[in-house]
């Protein structure tokens, strides 16, 4: 039995208006890719790790981050695809003999060991996952024109994060009917695709508020802030 992690940094992260990709900025002097890839590095649970970036990121993702940090489990670097599904996908297809695989945004620094067990506790049984947490604001449909349409009952919402957690057989075969042509809503995560192709529940588990994930130049400060509640101290001593 093997369970891997794939860890995606393919996207462009134009939303950061800045010229590093947000992955690849760095808080508290270490990229913000380095921090999932060292949880899940540190794992009992995880085997192996594929790492998906930009084709012309390969080759600086292995000599800045993945060799000099001595993330052995990266068995592979792979290109993404246009669309974070692709990338997915391609991370998949990097993968032999796997049973279960985590699928994670190199954009969120902040999952722990703990979040990783929650997963694994109900992943055998459930098959599909994902992490999340009760969203604190109302929520309300708009119409075409942006009036409201509905207002969502909030205490049945969840934001959605990411590591989601999948049977291997599973998730490939969703994404292989999703590359044939079998869906046409837009895919925003990978939880959504077995909830169109596959009729079984996807499992919410608690995830955290910290698990934020960096796109906007705001969510760089308040990572900044997380990161001196976690790590400060012990850099200092
Ligand atoms: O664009 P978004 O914020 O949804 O991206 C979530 C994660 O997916 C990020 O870590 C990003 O690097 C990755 N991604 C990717 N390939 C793409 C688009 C996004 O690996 N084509």
């Amino acid at each position: 039995m093997k369970n891997a992690a794939i860890v995606l940094a393919g996207g462009s992260g134009k939303r950061m208006r800045s010229d590093v990709k947000k992955q690849y900025l760095l808080i508290g002097g270490k990229p913000v890719l380095y921090y999932s890839l060292e949880t899940f590095q540190k794992s009992s649970r995880i085997d192996e790790i594929i790492l998906v970036c930009s084709h012309e990121d390969i080759e600086w993702c292995r000599e800045t981050i993945v060799m000099p940090y001595g993330f052995t489990k990266v068995k592979k670097i792979v290109s993404g695809g246009k669309e974070r599904h692709d990338s997915v996908f391609e991370g998949l297809k990097a993968l032999e003999n796997c049973t279960y695989v985590m699928i994670h945004d190199g954009a969120r620094p902040f999952i722990d060991e703990e979040m990783l067990e929650r997963i694994w506790s109900e992943l055998p049984s459930v098959r599909a996952c994902t992490v999340g947490m009760p969203v604190k604001d109302t929520i309300k449909l708009s119409d075409n024109l942006g009036f409201v349409e509905q207002t969502l009952p909030r205490e049945r919402l969840w934001n959605i994060q990411t590591p989601q957690a999948f049977a291997y057989d599973l998730i490939r075969r969703a994404h292989e009917l999703r590359a044939e042509g079998g869906l046409e809503m837009k895919i925003t995560d990978d939880a959504m695709l077995i909830e169109y192709t596959e009729q079984i529940p996807v499992k919410l588990i608690e995830g955290s508020y910290e698990n934020i994930k960096i796109t906007t130049p705001e969510d760089l400060l308040y990572a900044e802030m997380i990161w001196k509640k976690r790590f400060g101290k012990l850099v200092k001593s």
